[in-house]
């Protein structure tokens, strides 16, 4: 019977990126993606954009599958502005002073898709398949909802926020000059982010996460309705902002699978984890649980199973701490912004003009949050 040594189960950027990994570290590689729904309408492409660290985008150099991102959709922060519910409490990040050729990058998650679509066409040790082969090694890669992790008896401890992302490409009438903005406005936190589509030096992504109540009230504006609403609350210090493209939104949770590995199979990305945007980590989290598997199994003793417990276990130990810290400033950051009590607000709003004084602190956030 045909057999591979490592099923991935799960196509999405995490999926394709193991893949592409392990076929590179010389693994013969089988990739099964979500059975097509019969008759169903074709997927539209997602209108995310991601930041991501430059610990992710040297993993997408070496797959090169960095390069066969289109410039348009990737796109450099060279600046960063965090600011708070009170007036003139803010943070600023600058690359220039961090001695960075940027803090991050924004990357549009349909071209991240179609250059990793590209990049599998043409890698040499992986094969697509319609069904499941046997395997040393199964990675589940099925993102947050894995019907495979449920089959395995593996618990999701997950904790919704109540609240959902409203994502959108945006062009405003201002150069976005490489500047990423966030604006924590209790209870919601609005990103928008540099990206050169689909106007060059003007495009924007937009990442709005609210209340389930408020945030489905503005998806049911009109484009014109919801671009003043944003207007209000960015109070158009990113200039008039125009919607360049549909609306989509993502409920909002936290958690984590446990365990996420065991005989014969590990989980990665979403499958394992899931945090809230606020932070930009969640793929490159699953990006790095990719780097930490493939490096467990290149270093692992020659007798050894792939799907050896104690030796995926290894990779569990190594993600534990990056996955937990992640969640817990995520969280955090969130419930402190949430709080209505005055002496909180007050004291997170100095918190970050007090960080935005401290250039070691800053250096420190800076540093973590560009993956270095
Ligand atoms: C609004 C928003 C903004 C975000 N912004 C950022 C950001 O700026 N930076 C960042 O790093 N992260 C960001 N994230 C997080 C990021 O989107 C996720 O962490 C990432 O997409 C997870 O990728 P994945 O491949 O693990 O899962 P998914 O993208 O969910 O992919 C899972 C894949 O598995 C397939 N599948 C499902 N079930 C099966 C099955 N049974 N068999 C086979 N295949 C299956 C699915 O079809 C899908 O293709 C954001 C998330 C949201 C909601």
């Amino acid at each position: 019977m045909d057999r591979c040594d490592i099923l991935v189960r799960g196509d999405g950027a995490v999926g394709a990126v193991a893949a592409l990994a392990l076929s590179r570290a010389g693994f013969d590689v089988a990739l099964l993606g979500a059975a097509p729904t019969p008759g169903g309408a074709p997927a539209a492409a997602d209108p995310r954009s991601y930041a991501l660290n430059e610990a992710s985008v040297s993993l997408l150099r070496s797959l090169k599958v960095w390069d066969a991102i289109p410039d348009a959709a990737r796109t450099p922060v060279h600046d960063m502005r965090v600011e708070g519910d009170l007036p003139g409490a803010r943070l600023d990040f600058s690359a220039w002073s961090e001695a960075l050729p940027q803090l991050a990058w924004i990357v549009g998650a349909a071209e991240l898709e179609g250059a990793l679509r590209e990049a599998l066409r043409f890698a040499p040790h992986v094969r697509r398949v319609a069904a499941e082969l046997p395997a040393a090694l199964t990675v589940l890669a099925e993102g947050k909802a894995s019907a495979t992790r449920a089959r395995l008896g593996v618990r999701m401890e997950r904790q919704s926020y109540g609240h959902r992302a409203i994502a959108a490409r945006l062009v405003a009438d201002r150069p976005h000059a490489g500047l990423a903005r966030q604006w924590f406005r209790s209870p919601d936190v609005l990103a928008l982010l540099p990206i050169d589509q689909p106007v060059a030096g003007h495009g924007l992504a937009l990442v709005w996460s609210l209340p389930d109540a408020r945030a489905q009230a503005l998806l049911a504006l009109d484009a014109a309705a919801f671009e003043a609403e944003l207007m209000a609350a960015t109070d158009g210090a990113a200039g008039t902002l125009a919607l360049a493209g549909a609306r989509t939104d993502w409920p909002l949770a936290i958690g984590y699978a446990e365990p996420v590995c065991g005989p014969g199979w590990v989980l990665l990305g979403d499958a394992a984890h899931v945090v809230h945007p606020l932070a930009g980590q969640g793929l490159n989290l699953g990006f790095g649980d990719v780097v930490s598997l493939v490096e467990v199994l290149a270093e692992r003793e020659p007798w050894r199973a792939l799907g050896d417990e104690r030796l995926l276990a290894r990779h569990a130990r190594r993600r534990e701490a990056p996955v937990r810290t992640m969640g817990l400033l995520t969280d955090g950051l969130l419930h402190l912004f949430a709080s209505e009590q005055p002496l909180v607000k007050e004291l997170r709003n100095r918190g970050l003009g007090l960080v935005n004084r401290l250039p070691p602190l800053k250096h420190l956030f800076a540093r973590q949050a560009s993956g270095r």
